[in-house]
């Protein structure tokens, strides 16, 4: 390809980049506050805005179809957005009319009184993939264009202005040449772009690191993984909404579960596991298989189907690892901007509202046709004064609570509770989790050792089994969107040091290491790339940091149906 490359461009005035909850409600109350303005200018006699063109970007052939959530939802945003959502069709499963808080123990499980934070009756049961879908209708229905089957690839920046995306390239072999169906990425060219990508996005990334726009802390994660489950419906409790953990194993470092009940006898259950590990066996998919083997979990599940599989991170962070949250022609919504709450598992509410707030920015943006940190800092003061930022506030010192391990957390979390979320000590610190990863050697000899686990085909399934749930599709024949910077050091070093913790991090079997026929003793990395479900985890909890997940051709991954 040594020929300059043609590419498509266009131009629009409001770009957002992912089709998640923060953008669409952003692109859906931007139509509506235009509107709202010009009501106002009319009578006024002030000028109007011209009408915006506004256009979504998704990398998922469909839109919803990369959503994947826990699903119990703190209505408070949605009312805000569409305050008859009920009556519009919302896709509620259930309201939540029990929040349980339970131990499960060898015997069975044990429930206890719901702290604060699991308090959710009340709360709506969703399946994030029908929100997705409801809202996409909606914006579309105000005017706006929806792109699915494109990612955007590259940020484009004139300066330090951001001015749009470049989408990725289509039909390229695996060798990087083009193929027949060959199609050059567009530049897509916008007044404001709003970055919506969720956890660990690729275009947010490049913003905050060449910007230097982190926050105090490092972001910190978990990976969550997920299952739809078809239950006996004598054991379906509409309205059930389950947060847990698993004793004795949560005395050997943090973990959670969730339970809820959704329609047609369905269950969504979920395990989140912290990627900030001692040891590098951690294997987020082997912690929720092995937790169905919990007595109580077994029963639920003896004469059930499995539906769905699936795993994304969680950005937890919270407050003081919240990136600034805007730069010249761009804004950061949702998890892309830390806006999920971890002390709470809720990001969904987090998400509508930070998008809320950035299109009233924009609004004043279009009047004053002022793009940039000038008027669209703006955003940041209409966070500072909104409940989001209460909210945050409230939950500041949760994920450096977590951190600092069992012991403090315990003796912190209740005073975290009646101090307004301060606790022993105020705007704690956090490291990178992978900086916890200790090496093989710096293990007691016992925890070095992979632990060896039958799967029963029943209950409990390999990855590799799993991978077919997720509705997974990448071509083969395509350069992998996992780029690992030097594959010399996984046969080397990372294999002496940490034991190649990346087979065991991935939730889908997506690197192995394979005999090297070229170098006999020795094992070499194989990347399985169309397994990947796009959870971001191997980004994240890589101890080199060597891997960069990049988007896939637009339109392949996961087929999050349901999730
Ligand atoms: C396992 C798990 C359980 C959770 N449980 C709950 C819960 O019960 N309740 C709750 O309130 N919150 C929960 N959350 C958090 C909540 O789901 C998120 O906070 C929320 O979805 C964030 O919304 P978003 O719009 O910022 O991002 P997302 O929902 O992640 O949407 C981002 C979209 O952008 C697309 N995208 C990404 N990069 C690109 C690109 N470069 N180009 C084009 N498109 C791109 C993605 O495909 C995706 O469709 C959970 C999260 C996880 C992972
Ligand atoms: S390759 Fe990375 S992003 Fe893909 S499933 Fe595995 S850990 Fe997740």
């Amino acid at each position: 390809m040594s020929q300059p490359i043609e590419r498509e461009s266009m131009e629009v005035d409001v770009l957002f980049i992912g089709a998640g909850p923060a953008t669409l409600a952003s692109a859906i109350h931007l139509m509506s506050q235009v509107e709202a303005f010009n009501k106002g200018a009319e009578a006024a006699g002030k000028v109007p805005i011209e009408p915006p063109s506004v256009l979504v970007l998704e990398k998922s052939a469909g839109v919803g179809d990369h959503m994947l959530s826990g699903g119990v939802m703190n209505p408070k945003a949605i009312a805000e957005l569409v305050p008859d959502f009920q009556d519009q069709g919302f896709p509620t499963e259930y309201v939540c009319n029990y929040a349980g808080f339970w131990v499960f123990h060898p015997k069975g499980k044990l429930s206890l009184p719901a702290p604060p934070n699991f308090r959710k009756k009340g709360y709506h049961v969703v399946s994030l993939n029908k929100v997705a879908k409801w809202m996409g209708e909606r914006a579309e229905a105000a005017g706006v264009d929806i792109y699915p089957g494109f990612a955007g690839d590259k940020l484009l920046l004139e300066g330090n202005r951001v001015v749009g995306v470049r989408t990725g390239d289509m039909g390229v072999d695996k060798e990087g040449k083009p193929k027949g169906t060959y199609a050059a990425g567009m530049d897509i060219f916008a007044k404001v772009t709003v970055l919506g990508e969720g956890v660990r996005g690729t275009l947010s990334k490049q913003l905050i690191e060449r910007f230097e726009l982190q926050g105090d802390n490092p972001q910190t994660y978990e990976t969550g993984v997920k299952e739809i489950w078809k239950i006996n419906p004598k054991k379906h409790k509409p309205g059930r909404v389950v947060h847990g953990m698993a004793f004795p194993e949560i005395l050997k470092g943090f973990h959670g579960m969730w339970l809820y009940d959704m329609q047609d006898d369905l269950i969504s259950y979920g395990f989140v596991t912290l990627l900030e590990n001692e040891n590098p066996n951690t294997d987020p998919h082997l912690q929720a298989q092995k937790f169905k083997t919990t007595p109580w979990m077994r029963w639920l599940l003896e004469d059930a189907e499995l539906v769905r599989y699936g795993a994304k991170c969680i950005p937890t962070g919270g407050l003081y690892s919240q990136p600034k949250l805007y730069h010249d022609g761009a804004l950061l919504v949702g998890d892309s901007a830390s806006m999920c709450n971890a002390q709470n598992l809720a990001g969904i509410h987090m998400a509508i509202k930070s998008g809320m707030l950035a299109a009233d920015t924009i609004v004043e943006a279009l009047a004053q046709q002022d793009f940039s940190t000038k008027t669209l800092g703006g955003y940041a003061e209409r966070y500072r004064k909104s409940w989001a930022y209460d909210e945050h506030y409230q939950a500041r010192n949760f994920a450096p609570s977590v951190q600092k391990g069992l012991a403090f957390f315990g003796l912190n979390e209740p005073l975290r509770m009646i101090s307004g979320g301060r606790g022993l000590m105020d705007h704690m610190s956090l490291d990178p989790g992978h900086t916890h990863m200790k090496r093989l050697a710096e293990l007691p000899s016992k925890e070095r050792e992979r632990e060896s686990f039958e799967f029963d085909g029943k209950l409990t399934f390999t990855k590799e089994h799993l991978v077919g749930f997720s509705g997974t599709v990448h071509e083969a024949d395509q350069p992998s969107h996992l780029v690992v910077a030097d594959t010399d050091l996984c046969s080397t070093t990372c294999a002496e040091e940490y034991g190649n913790p990346c087979e065991k991090f991935c939730p889908a079997a997506v690197y192995e290491m394979v005999d090297d026929s070229e170098n006999p003793g020795r094992k070499k990395l194989f990347i399985h790339h169309e397994n990947c479900v796009h959870c971001k985890t191997c980004d994240i909890a890589d101890p080199y940091q060597v891997i960069t997940w990049t988007p896939p051709e637009g339109g392949e991954g996961p087929d999050y149906t349901q999730m």
